[in-house]
């Protein structure tokens, strides 16, 4: 049923213009996904442009990290914060692909995706997940490879079940909480290989420092991170 209505949605969509995300108006020609008042006013980082980024920063001692980039700050009142809620609690996986379409192009035009291989979503909690019907970073990780040219590879990473909830720990107790939360299936798919890891929100980097720690006990493998957002406390 839900396939029949994914057809009926995209037949439709070819003839309807797309609303902005974020506010709703009719996009205009050259307008993608949001419309242009609300991307001016969105609080981009263009980490990607630049090496060595706070970002990149906020990994430094902690996991080896290739590149990192956010594509908007995260933080109470934010455009972006909304877009996400409705990405994870209100069903909007569309959300996710169309916003990492349009960071895919951010991305791709930057050459900042050069010399990467695969995509790799960060898996949600499985008991989550089946509560939730889907991996959020999953559905962002495809619109990145809409426009990268690169493939998706949720085979690789595994989250063992059981975390529990992470919104109400501190730093250290959460990274107790992931250390050991993540494994790697085939590590020979990405040995030698420069992986770009993707989650929809940074926002203490524990959970992408247990993934990038996962990855890298694979040997010989370059990660790179990117997502959404990146909390504020991350970047200044
Ligand atoms: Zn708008």
């Amino acid at each position: 049923m839900s396939h029949v209505k994914d057809i009926a949605d995209d037949f439709l969509s070819l003839f309807l213009p797309h609303p902005c995300l974020s506010c709703g108006t009719h996009l205009v020609r050259g307008e993608e996904v949001l419309c242009t008042a609300c991307l001016l006013d969105m609080a981009r980082t263009d980490f990607h442009l630049r090496r060595g980024n706070m970002l990149e920063q906020a990994f430094w001692g902690r996991c080896p990290v290739e590149r990192a980039a956010a594509f908007s700050i995260y933080n109470r009142g934010s455009r972006i914060r909304r877009l996400v809620h409705l990405l994870k609690y209100s069903g909007r996986k569309d959300i996710g692909f169309r916003l990492g379409t349009m960071y895919g192009s951010v991305l791709a035009e930057s050459r900042f995706t050069d010399g990467m291989d695969m995509i790799i979503p960060v898996p949600l909690d499985p008991a989550r997940e089946r509560h939730r019907g889907y991996n959020q970073s999953r559905h962002v990780a495809d619109g990145l490879a809409s426009r990268c040219r690169m493939p998706v590879r949720s085979d690789i990473l595994y989250r063992r079940g059981g975390s529990g909830s992470q919104t109400r720990r501190g730093r250290y107790e959460r990274w107790e909480n992931v250390e050991g939360l993540f494994a790697v299936m085939k590590p020979g798919d990405i040995t030698g290989r420069h992986v770009l890891l993707v989650d929809d929100v940074i926002t203490t980097g524990s959970t992408m420092e247990a993934c990038v720690n996962a990855l890298q006990a694979a040997g010989d493998v370059k990660v790179s991170v990117v997502a959404l957002a990146a909390a504020q406390k991350l970047t200044v």
